[in-house]
């Protein structure tokens, strides 16, 4: 393992979305290129890019390659404080706050974006809605506006268990420091005799509350001791979109019920976020073969649905080997296997 290079100071900012909810951009400026702006999931923060237990992790390589980096921590970041909130609401309220606020520090005319998991699903929304105009590149990781699940997480998915869990929780999380350490507990017992790859019950939550997040090949073993250090608290109602949308298929608006959703759309069934014509720009999607969170089905139909509305040119399709579905970024060896497939795409555009 050799050393790390030092970052170059992080720069803050705070950035306050559409609805008054403060965010957070840190930026790492790296060089001229770019500038890119990179999108968390859901249940983690921007630290999954910028891992202390690894030897390269992806923020030191887009600033080796000279890259004005900057990470986002959205309103589902657990580094900010917990609400309970739609991703409608971050599509339309973070995503182009970020933005902005990153155009109007650079003076840059458009950005670069490396999106992942639900921030991609939520990104995908924002310019499917036609918020984002000033992107002009975007590297999908995983999956974007079609979901396709394993079988486990359909069925809990249809059983409504967000639902029923969201009588007793306001959130779901990996680790000890809960709301509710009794439940806690009987939840990590439960997950132990379910999961056996491992010794470590986090590990094991996660895997129920995510589907397999990892190929334990893929991670070292600081990078696996220390997983409650990058992942924390979910809200309930996001559990509940992301299980609507796994249940539809693809990108929905949040499911209020029949009255409610009448009241705000005008239809029973929420509208779909199934709109080609903001999506006319270059598009990459990186998808790791073993994907047991968001099968790699995911990313095809959006793929295939984009050339089909856009024309093929600009969009492509990249399988990363080996790979699931957060290790592209927190492997041991991802500098190596996944980062120069993403930086190829960025540089296309830079
Ligand atoms: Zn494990």
């Amino acid at each position: 393992m050799r050393l790390m290079d030092p970052l170059p100071a992080a720069e803050r900012h705070e950035v306050t979305a559409g609805d008054g909810v403060p965010l957070r951009l840190t930026r790492y400026q790296g060089g001229t290129k770019g500038p890119v702006l990179l999108v968390h999931g859901a249940g983690v923060w921007s630290g999954m890019f910028k891992l202390p237990t690894i030897s390269e992790n992806f923020v030191q390589y887009l600033v080796r390659h000279g890259y004005d980096t900057w990470l986002l921590d959205w309103r589902a970041s657990t580094q900010l404080p917990l609400r309970q909130f739609s991703l409608d609401e971050a599509a339309e309220h973070d995503m182009p706050a970020a933005v902005r606020k990153l155009r109007e520090v650079t003076k840059a005319d458009s950005v670069q974006a490396v999106v992942h998991c639900a921030g991609s699903v939520t990104f995908f929304m924002s310019l499917a809605a036609g918020y984002l105009p000033d992107v002009r590149g975007v590297v999908a990781s995983q999956v974007a506006l079609h979901h396709r699940v394993p079988r486990s997480t359909l069925l809990k998915s249809r059983m409504r268990l967000p639902d029923i869990l969201d009588v007793a929780v306001n959130y779901m999380s990996p680790d000890e420091g809960t709301q509710n350490p009794r439940l806690q507990a009987a939840f990590g017992k439960m997950v132990d005799l379910v999961y056996r790859e491992c010794g470590s019950t986090v590990c094991h939550r996660l895997s129920f509350l995510y589907g397999r997040l990892y190929r334990h090949a893929r991670l070292n073993t600081q990078t696996h001791e220390r997983l409650h250090e990058q992942f924390g608290r979910c809200n309930m109602q996001t559990f509940r979109h992301l299980a609507q949308m796994a249940r539809a298929g693809h990108a929905v608006r949040y499911d209020y019920g029949k009255e409610e959703n009448l009241r705000r759309y005008g239809s029973a069934k929420p509208p779909d976020y199934l709109d080609p014509k903001h999506l006319k720009l270059p598009i990459t999607f990186v998808v790791g073969d073993h994907n047991q969170t968001y099968l790699p089905t995911s990313s095809e139909l959006t793929y295939e649905w984009l050339r089909e509305a856009n024309g093929a040119a600009l969009y492509e399709r990249k399988v990363l080997e080996g790979y699931g579905h957060l290790d592209t970024f927190m492997g041991s060896t991802a500098s190596r296997d996944t980062y120069p497939v993403i930086l190829q795409a960025l540089e296309a555009r830079a």
